[in-house]
């Protein structure tokens, strides 16, 4: 790069940087000192947590800290080696096999996140003559890992049955050979479970597969938390999710599914091949929280509780929330100036959320995303409902 080339670049990049602030969509980071928890601590003050994906507590569960350490110590820190060529810890073995049973499937395979289980999952399974029918409010993760495959790309408006059906007899009519429907079981943003027991029932009538990403599922919903095909009643054939968010809030991700789905994924799926192993201690905490999810129906009953009374309190305010029953409850404010004016008024007054916008929501669908967690006491709740009562006064939003 000559001096000429370089100094054109970087200009131009620190345009689209003023573009982004210009625009209100300015992101920050708040650095958390301490452990991730109901309560944090921020720049040396405690703040009530409204926005972790932490649903039953398990970030920092002494269970799983101890899980970990006791793994670090005799596995040692990292696996200096993807799977196939010395990666393999016999824990990543007993994980994979305890999420499919806790998943009811035959297999499972882990990955560095789930970002990497869906950029792996459509690629190797799928080729030119295939095709993938995708809700489009699907994650990016999932969107790019459709991308990255040949299978021809059909997608429906969220939730919309009509719509699905009509892309998946226009997928049939263009003579794809294998046909997978790809959702989200909750969609992240607005806390909306996909209707599974539906697009099972249109996907079995035009003969297609059905993948779920059950990341905001799995662990808390359905029964012992198994996830969205649990609460639906019906079986999906390819699963995927995280261990970043109600299984101990740390990271990985996994595709559980038929055998020949896993075993095929261990042989071409390119984030697996490519990138390194999960640490034991990540694995070992992932067990331990399995443990503790499989028998955790009290903290599930809670965290559904919390909803309830969260929901309620927000609307009894007047807030406009996007409806449901999911820990996901967005307070919808519209514009994205709004939402971070209203993410600051709340952090003065002690209660950490984030405001959502573009790209992560569509423009002019501004939010405050809160989440529930199954440790949070009416206490936590009152504290934070006053919290939103005044800024959202200060703000003309109530
Ligand atoms: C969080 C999330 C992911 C990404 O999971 P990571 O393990 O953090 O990479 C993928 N899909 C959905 C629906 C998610 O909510």
């Amino acid at each position: 790069m000559t001096d000429s080339a370089g100094a054109a670049f970087l200009g131009h990049l620190g345009e689209v940087l003023a573009g982004i602030r210009a625009e209100g969509l300015w992101k920050t980071e708040h650095a958390i000192e301490g452990p991730q928890g109901t309560w944090v601590t921020l720049a040396g003050r405690r703040m009530l947590n409204l926005c972790a994906n932490n649903y039953i507590g398990l970030a920092d569960d002494p269970r799983l800290v101890a899980a970990a350490g006791a793994a670090m110590a005799e596995a040692g820190y990292g696996m200096a080696s993807v799977r196939f060529i010395c990666g393999t810890h016999v824990l990543h073995r007993q994980l994979e096999a305890r999420l499919a049973g806790f998943l009811g499937m035959e297999d499972a395979i882990l990955f560095a996140a789930c970002f990497d289980a869906n950029g792996a999952v459509f690629e190797p399974l799928l080729g030119a003559e295939d095709a993938v029918v995708s809700d489009s409010l699907n994650h990016a993760s999932l969107i790019d890992g459709i991308r990255l495959s040949k299978a021809r790309r059909y997608r429906y408006a969220n939730g919309d049955m009509a719509d699905l059906e009509a892309q998946l007899r226009a997928a049939r009519a263009e003579g794809a050979r294998h046909v997978l429907v790809a959702t989200d079981g909750v969609f992240s943003m607005d806390g909306h479970f996909a209707p599974l027991a539906d697009i099972r029932r249109l996907a079995d009538a035009h003969g297609a597969l059905v993948l779920v990403d059950d990341c905001h599922a799995t662990g808390f919903v359905g029964e012992r938390g198994a996830g969205t095909p649990s609460r639906a009643g019906v079986r999906v054939d390819i699963l995927t999710g995280t261990l970043g968010k109600a299984l101990g809030g740390a990271l990985g991700g996994y595709v559980a599914g038929p055998r020949v789905v896993v075993d095929l994924l261990r042989q071409r799926g390119r984030p697996y091949l490519f990138s390194n192993a999960l640490p034991p201690a990540v694995v070992a905490a992932g067990l331990a929280a399995l443990d503790i999810v499989e028998g955790a129906d009290d903290l599930r009953a809670r965290l559904f509780e919390n909803a309830r009374h969260w929901r309620a309190g927000l609307e009894g305010l007047g807030f406009r929330l996007s409806p449901g029953e999911h820990p996901i409850v967005p307070v919808m404010l519209g514009d994205a100036g709004l939402a971070q004016r209203m993410a600051a008024a709340l952090g003065e007054r002690g209660v950490h959320v984030a405001g959502f916008f573009f790209p992560v929501v569509p423009k002019g669908q501004a939010r405050i995303r809160t989440q529930m967690n199954a440790r949070l006491t009416r206490g936590d709740l009152d504290f934070a409902l006053a919290a939103f009562a005044g800024a959202g006064k200060e703000l003309g939003v109530i």
